[in-house]
């Protein structure tokens, strides 16, 4: 692909930059132009692609039912049309604060009026011998889903196993796909139950036994010591009591780190994340950070924040867009998410601190899968969910968490 798209702007004049070529930065572009801003735009990413949204990569791409196109929310013409310049497969290795511009690894300068960082997550790694196998992966870009669709084909003609190493959201949403798709899968995880620090054991329990029921081996308490190997290929994963798990293919998905080295490198305050105040600014007031990076001091929950989620970056990217306008834009929102797994849809809203012993209310049909679930933490309702109650869906629970109010759960 160009690495331009010609877009016509005044080499002189500094613009928007938007690094990070993922939801947060192509929401953040379209904002800029709903808002009525005509000047430069620049996009700097170091994929290749033009920004695409990541949930259909372990979800439907996987399954066949959608194709790899749906991940494009807008094609290059579209980009042509709202004047973005399009600089792709180079990435932002430095940002030079006082003289408000960035380079990229190819050397080219791009100067701002205002940065927008939105560089994500990357996929953590284990370090073991044999996690760079040619047949280990993880999960994080449209080339990673490519090789795991076709390991899967792979797999499901030759009768051989998927080890998943991770319980979490990516770990069980590809072990749905790989079992729909007939392959036998393995998944361990570290913890008593998988996603169990997420939900709290009730409603993990309920995960954990839609997959037991689709066939999935689930080892839990598994402390994964190797991964043989034999000509460069995976063949197995062992785990630190002794067993071992034949694999064809391994995915290891024990979650993501964000992408947070140019921004500590430029000298703006991190922790966890990149800091920002509720508008989405840095230390730094021309530089914003929005989506997985962000760690926001969050204006709901009186507390900072740092949500690796599609809503988030879906809607941080416009709050950092007006921001940079300069207009008084806040996040008023809770962070949201969702999972698709099997025949099981959920969505879940709120924010429940790290640590703490909710008690949860469930009601509805918890063993036929329809039900609703809420966190409370001191007396507060923190986290609403709900598991294929499409006729009421999550407003309802939203606005129970809005209102912290326990004696309004229905
Ligand atoms: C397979 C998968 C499935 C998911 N499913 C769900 C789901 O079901 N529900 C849900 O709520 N969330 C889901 N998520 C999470 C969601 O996709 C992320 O939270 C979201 O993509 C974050 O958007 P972002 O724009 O912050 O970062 P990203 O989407 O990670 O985009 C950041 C981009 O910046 C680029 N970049 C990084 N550094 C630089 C640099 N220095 N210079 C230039 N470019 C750079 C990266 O290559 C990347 O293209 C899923 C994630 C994955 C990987």
């Amino acid at each position: 692909m160009d690495a331009s798209n010609g877009a016509a702007t005044d080499p002189g004049q500094a613009g928007m930059v938007i690094v990070g070529g993922g939801l947060a930065g192509m929401k953040a572009i379209e904002e800029l132009r709903s808002q009525q801003y005509d000047g430069p735009i620049t996009l700097v990413a170091d994929e290749e692609h033009l920004p695409y949204e990541r949930p259909v990569l372990s979800k439907g791409y996987l399954l066949g039912s959608e194709s790899r196109d749906s991940a494009f929310t807008h094609d290059q013409q579209w980009y042509a049309d709202n004047r973005v310049e399009l600089v792709l497969g180079d990435r932002a290795v430095a940002v030079d604060r006082p003289g408000h511009k960035i380079t990229t690894r190819s050397g080219r300068e791009v100067s701002y009026a205002k940065l927008l960082l939105a560089t994500g997550s990357q996929p953590r790694n284990l370090r073991l011998d044999g996690a760079d196998a040619e047949n280990v992966y993880t999960l994080r870009n449209v080339e990673d889903a490519d090789k795991i669709d076709a390991a899967i084909t792979g797999l499901a003609e030759a009768g051989r196993p998927m080890v998943i190493i991770g319980g979490g959201w990516i770990g069980l949403e590809v072990a749905s796909a790989a079992r729909q798709r007939n392959v036998e899968v393995t998944v361990l995880e570290a913890l008593e139950k998988p996603l169990l620090t997420v939900l709290g054991p009730q409603v993990a329990q309920v995960f954990a036994d839609l997959h037991t029921e689709r066939g999935v081996r689930l080892v839990t308490g598994a402390e994964v010591s190797g991964i043989e190997t034999d000509s460069g290929r995976a063949t197995a994963v062992t785990t630190a009591d002794g067993q071992r798990y034949d694999a064809g293919a391994v995915i290891i998905g024990i979650g993501a780190a964000p992408r947070t080295s140019l921004a500590a490198d430029a000298g703006l305050d991190v922790d966890h994340g990149v800091l920002t105040d509720a508008s989405l600014r840095t230390s730094d007031p021309d530089v914003f950070a929005a989506g997985d990076i962000a760690e926001v001091d969050h204006p709901l929950l009186g507390r900072r924040v740092r949500v690796e989620h599609w809503a988030w970056a879906n809607d941080t990217g416009p709050v950092a867009a007006r921001a940079m306008l300069g207009q008084d834009a806040r996040i008023d929102f809770l962070p949201f998410f969702f999972t698709d797994q099997y025949d099981l849809g959920m969505e879940y809203i709120g924010y429940l601190p790290p640590g703490s012993q909710p008690e949860v209310d469930l009601r509805g049909d918890v063993a036929g899968r329809t039900f609703r679930a809420y966190w409370i933490v001191d007396g507060a309702v923190v986290a609403g969910m709900h598991v294929n109650d499409w006729d009421n869906g999550i407003d309802p629970i939203k606005e129970i968490v809005l209102s912290r109010d326990p004696a309004k759960i229905n």
